[in-house]
């Protein structure tokens, strides 16, 4: 299946007509518990002697199917699917840590992703530390014998910036610890992180992979090809586990161990689950992934060229420019396009960005991304009005940036609104 191309895959891997009723497409199993056998079948799935459901909670096939379908999309050997972006983070993470240990990240996140790290992740005992992975003898220098990881995102939020994965993967590799990508604002279309050398993959799948904004849901994919055994750093995945009789998942399950571990742990302990619903509603917006990511990466260029010449505009970040000083990583880490998320910064500051928002037609004024209708955010005014200006200037945030995601509308209709807007903001 795998030697098919990206757009034949994004339709027919992990699709086989159902084995029931040849329902062609994948049916949505809105079932809680399944039936055992007999009290011997019960006894070998309990035991993971036989691969099969038991409980909605750690596997349903509808769930199961999209997870296959995202590891096929990803290049990896196997994925769980997830309640959220961020329950995925933390299930990325949760067989790696335990208490007192770090996760070296990017300074360059998703702002709720820096508050997870920053803040929420120490009720467990884990830290993060964070560092400009542009500096890569900063990023060496903060790893220590207590991290467990390394995490970054391919094309960063509020974009405009491209992680260089290979080099960041090739000191993970020296250290001997997973590198972590978070593929959200990429999709597997746009960024291969497996290819260049990540050993697991997070998704927010309510962004792009879905693409219409009507799913909460997330994903980790593992490549199967870390050696968790190499060293005693990963002990929930090589050491016996008391709550599998001793089972040792790697030397068990080899480049299966830690999507198992995902499920029969992760799941059954922390209770992430996706639901089948959903599930099926990502599964319907992957059929036409590489389709709807080249419009929005067209579009994106289009308005990102139009408002960089606009006198109204200071500046604009996306990396998909000539200007943009990470222009140069899309040819090696994106290749197909530096994604459609980008802000913008207007003359006239913080009165001009609100009236921006207010006056603009098409755009829609809303904390979400990667959506097909296009979407804008004056972050200085919402998700970031708690904070002082010196917060904002430093998360990317400033009160005269505007963030849009550009949608797969038609580009003209687009700037059109655009041109209509900045008139009645800079008039
Ligand atoms: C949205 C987002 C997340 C969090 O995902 P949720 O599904 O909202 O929990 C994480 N990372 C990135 C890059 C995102 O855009």
């Amino acid at each position: 299946m795998s030697d098919y191309k990206f757009d034949t895959l994004q339709i027919h891997a992990a699709a086989a007509p159902d084995p029931t009723t040849g329902a062609l497409q994948v049916p949505i199993y809105l079932t809680t518990a399944y039936a055992f056998k007999d009290a011997d079948h019960a006894a070998r799935l309990f035991n993971l002697e036989e691969v099969g459901y038991i409980y909605s909670r750690l596997t349903n096939p509808t769930v199961m199917k999209l997870a296959e379908k995202v590891a096929v999309l990803e290049g990896g050997a196997g994925g769980v699917a997830c309640s959220s972006g961020h329950a995925a983070q933390i299930m990325a993470l949760f067989p790696l840590m335990g208490p007192g240990l770090n996760v070296v990240a990017s300074t360059r996140l998703y702002g709720g992703t820096i508050t997870q790290f920053s803040q929420t992740i120490k009720r467990f005992g884990w830290s993060a530390k964070f560092v400009d992975f542009d500096d890569l003898d900063a990023l060496e220098e903060a790893i220590d014998e207590n991290t467990r990881a390394i995490f970054c995102e391919s094309i960063s939020n509020p974009g405009g910036y491209i992680t260089d994965i290979p080099a960041v993967a090739k000191l993970a590799d020296k250290a001997g610890l997973p590198l972590i990508v978070d593929n959200t604002l990429a999709t597997p279309y746009l960024c291969r992180p497996i290819e260049m050398g990540a050993t697991l993959v997070v998704h927010s799948l309510t962004k792009y992979m879905t693409g219409n904004g009507t799913v909460t849901g997330g994903c980790v994919i593992d490549s199967g090809k870390f050696d968790w055994s190499a060293s005693d750093k990963f002990p929930s995945l090589s050491a016996p586990e008391p709550a599998y009789h001793g089972l040792k998942f790697h030397e068990a399950l080899g480049p299966m161990a830690f999507t198992f571990h995902s499920i029969a742990v992760g799941l059954r302990d922390l209770g992430m689950t996706m639901n089948p619903q959903g599930a099926h509603y990502t599964m319907m917006g992957l059929e036409t992934l590489s389709l709807r990511m080249d419009k929005h990466v067209a579009n994106a260029k289009a308005v990102a060229e139009w408002l960089e010449k606009d006198p109204r505009i200071d500046f604009v970040t996306y990396a998909g420019l000539e200007s943009s000083p990470w222009h140069d990583r899309v040819a090696k880490v994106c290749p197909k396009g530096a994604g459609a998320l980008f802000t913008v910064a207007v003359k006239g500051g913080y009165e001009a960005c609100v009236k921006l928002v207010n006056n603009l037609k098409l755009f829609s004024h809303v904390a979400n991304l990667g959506d097909a209708r296009s979407l804008i955010i004056h972050s200085a005014s919402t998700t970031h009005r708690q904070l002082t200006e010196a917060q904002q200037i430093a998360a990317g945030a400033a009160p005269n940036v505007v963030r849009l995601s550009i949608g797969i509308e038609n580009a003209e209709d687009l700037i059109a609104d655009l041109d209509q807007a900045l008139t009645a903001a800079t008039a």
